[in-house]
């Protein structure tokens, strides 16, 4: 089964996708986490990607779309994935297909998680993430039991460059504009479901689960 998860920064996307790719037994992939283990990693995409991605602005599709494309291929994902991130533009959408139709592959479902303005500035901004396993937390809604401290993994918890103010609203026009008509690609092709991302995580989490059935 082959996923894509699309939704605004701070819907939900990453805690949804790591639980339904535990739910469905098959891959997360987060073009975000690909591109911070590069930057951590010190590559030359890393490097190139880090000034894009300070600012809240979009990575070069031809980068991305590389990384990705050598990401699907590899053996893991053979059994299906859930894509959370990518693709962010139609260009990105077309170049998926394209290496899908290769492979005589398609993607089975598009899931888009919706949430108001208001409610994801307040997620991003108290947003604290575990290093070592990306578990994230919010300081008011979801605060860890011991300050600083991943539950899962004891990992130390860090705030995302990114998620400060002027990346935040900059993140989110970025996906107004480039991300949105998405939506309507992926709705003519009649494999888009939408889900309401304001509820529990127990709630959305119920909710893609019987959307991608
Ligand atoms: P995320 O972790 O998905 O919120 O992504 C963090 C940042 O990585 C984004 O703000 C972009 O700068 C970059 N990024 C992640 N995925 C993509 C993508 N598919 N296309 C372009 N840039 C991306």
């Amino acid at each position: 089964m082959r996923i894509i998860l699309l939704g605004p920064p701070g819907a939900g996307k990453g805690t949804q996708a790591k639980s339904m790719s535990e739910s469905l037994d098959i891959v997360h992939i987060s073009s975000g986490d690909l591109l911070r283990d590069h930057q951590s990693r010190g590559t030359e995409l890393g490097d190139t990607a880090r000034s894009y991605m300070q600012q809240g602005l979009l990575v070069p599709d031809d980068l991305i779309i590389g990384m990705i494309e050598e990401r699907i291929k590899l053996p893991d994902a053979q059994n299906g994935y859930v894509l959370d991130g990518f693709p962010r533009t139609v260009e990105q959408a077309l170049a998926l297909e394209k290496a899908l139709e290769k492979q005589g592959e398609t993607i089975d479902t598009v899931a888009n998680i919706s949430v108001s303005e208001e409610e994801l500035i307040l997620r991003l901004g108290g947003r604290w993430i575990c290093r070592n396993c990306q578990r994230p937390y919010h300081e008011v809604n979801s605060a860890p039991r011991k300050h600083g401290k991943c539950d899962d993994c004891e990992g130390e918890l860090y705030q995302r460059e990114d998620d400060v103010s002027e990346a935040v609203s900059k993140r989110i026009k970025v996906f107004a504009e480039q991300t949105v008509p998405l939506i309507g690609y992926y709705s003519d092709k009649e494999i888009l479901v939408q889900v309401d991302g304001e509820g529990s995580i127990e709630g959305v989490r119920k909710s893609l689960l019987n959307a991608v059935a």
